[in-house]
């Protein structure tokens, strides 16, 4: 493709991405893909094409074929999973980062690159309230800063000893604490970072899904007693299920009087944290070690950028750096090579739909937006919570409303089923996706607000929905046809 060809389809895909956002303000599309499992592989080519099609043929198939097997995640009746804004200045971000393609291998390979992602990150910093002792890196997600932070956590707690003969030289198995609402990245990181899932322990929670400090206090003195080696907390600021939080001020008083790495995974509250009013759900946050922020999630910057930052810039550097440049790098502060940030060598210029959104957004643009989903929310809560056979299951500080359809009739397995009838067929209807969610046991449906477009209208309509969807669901029970 020549500049002249790419200046034309271009433009093409421009138009369309436009068409494609302005549609889904109309809700003319089913929000969840309404496709069975290799429906679409049953429509494409098993083989490659050996000979070049028409670039208009390509684009003809994104419409006909991808388009109908996508869920459509900025349409403003998504109300699953938590919020993944993808802002169209961070699309034409993302565009632009490609376009230039710039391979951050270190500092040389891209000065831009770099500088960039320690500017937008610091800005971020800055708009979080963190103090200037942060440093943060661009990661692919929090997957992967939180397998970052608990490698750096053991290497510390075991000497480095990567570089010598690592956990196999270990005597004392290395514990790692979460709580019992945390994100099942958190397991995933512990079983990757070698340390061994038996060697998580899940900390019960109190009533609004808080990490119980007490609880901690108690585990870690177990541990010690069965000459086992307290290692990692993770704290979570706005848990998956209900958005509960995790408070951090006595979780890194014992983090800090033990000896502990203390890891934040703020992957969907972070957002928040631009928000002054905010702040108080991660009051302590100065005393953590590392936080993992995602501004893919609420904040609009398009997946995958997920922000990691770190207090001990020479720890992670010592850690993650694939030779010994950190003395030259991190210690003279000339250049960072963020290389020696994480784990992949190449990174791509990520910083730049950060950059765009911010600027066309301006932080009382972004503020303003995040403010607007939390009214939603509690606009949302207070209509559950003054409805009869409606019951509101958390509180609601974020975006998050987890509900449940309680006719008196209906509990146990039977409430279970109805609650799951209800969301799959308010689901199928098109007219909005939700996800519900087991916590203490029992389903229940979460309705997760902030996408960039939802405006009470949709919360509205979906309330509405909700309710005849629950009224049909029961009606089904009774009579089933
Ligand atoms: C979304 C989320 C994650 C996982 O994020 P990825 O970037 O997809 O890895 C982890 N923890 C919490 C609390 C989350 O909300």
């Amino acid at each position: 493709m020549t500049p002249e060809e790419f200046r034309r389809h271009g433009h093409t895909l421009i138009d369309w991405i436009a068409d494609y956002r302005a549609a889904l303000l109309r809700g003319e599309h089913p929000v969840l893909a309404p496709v069975v499992p290799g429906e679409l592989t049953g429509k494409l080519p098993s083989a490659a094409p050996d000979q070049a099609e028409p670039f208009e043929a390509v684009l003809r198939d994104l419409e006909r074929l991808i388009l109908p097997a996508c869920t459509h995640t900025q349409d403003p009746r998504f109300f699953a999973y938590f919020p993944g804004n993808s802002a169209l200045a961070a699309v034409l971000g993302d565009l632009a980062s490609t376009g230039l393609a710039q391979l951050g291998l270190n500092w040389q390979a891209s000065p831009a690159l770099t500088e960039l992602e320690s500017v937008t990150t610091d800005w971020l910093r800055r708009m979080s309230g963190l103090s200037d002792a942060w440093h943060g890196v661009i990661q692919d997600s929090a997957s992967t800063a939180t397998l970052v932070a608990l490698i750096c956590a053991r290497e510390q707690a075991s000497g480095h000893s990567a570089v010598h003969a690592g956990l196999q030289s270990a005597r004392q198995p290395l514990v790692v604490y979460a709580s019992e609402q945390s994100h099942s990245s958190v397991e995933k990181a512990v079983r990757l970072a070698g340390l061994g899932r038996e060697n998580l322990h899940a900390i019960e929670v109190d009533e609004a899904f808080g990490m119980r400090p007490e609880a901690l206090g108690a585990a870690i003195a177990a541990d010690r007693a069965a000459g086992r080696r307290p290692c990692a907390i993770v704290a979570t600021t706005g848990t998956t299920a209900t958005t509960a939080i995790d408070p951090i001020e006595p979780l890194a008083r014992i983090a800090r009087a033990q000896g502990l790495w203390l890891h934040v995974d703020a992957a969907l509250a972070g957002s928040a944290m631009i928000l002054p009013e905010c702040r108080w759900m991660w009051a302590g946050i100065e005393a953590a070690d590392s936080i993992v922020v995602n501004p893919h999630k609420w904040l609009g910057a398009s997946f995958d950028c997920s922000v990691y930052f770190v207090r001990d810039v020479t720890q992670l550097v010592r850690v993650m750096s694939s030779s010994a440049s950190y003395l030259q790098t991190a210690a003279d502060g000339a250049a960072r090579n963020y290389r020696d940030w994480g784990i992949p060598l190449g990174r791509r210029m990520r910083a730049l739909k950060l950059w765009f959104l911010i600027r066309e957004q301006g932080v009382q643009g972004l503020q303003r937006r995040l403010r607007h989903d939390l009214a939603l929310a509690r606009w949302l809560a207070a209509r559950v919570d003054a409805t009869s056979d409606w019951r509101r299951l958390a509180p609601v500080p974020l975006q998050t409303v987890c509900v449940r359809h309680e006719p008196p009739a209906l509990a146990g397995e039977a409430l279970d089923h109805h609650t799951l009838a209800w969301a799959d067929r308010l689901n199928a209807s098109g007219r909005a996706f939700l996800t519900p969610a087991r916590v203490a046991g029992r389903w229940l449906v979460r309705v997760s607000l902030g996408v960039e477009t939802t405006g009470r209208e949709h919360v509205e309509a979906l309330w509405r929905d909700m309710q005849a969807a629950a009224r049909a669901a029961l009606a089904e029970r009774v009579m089933p046809s």
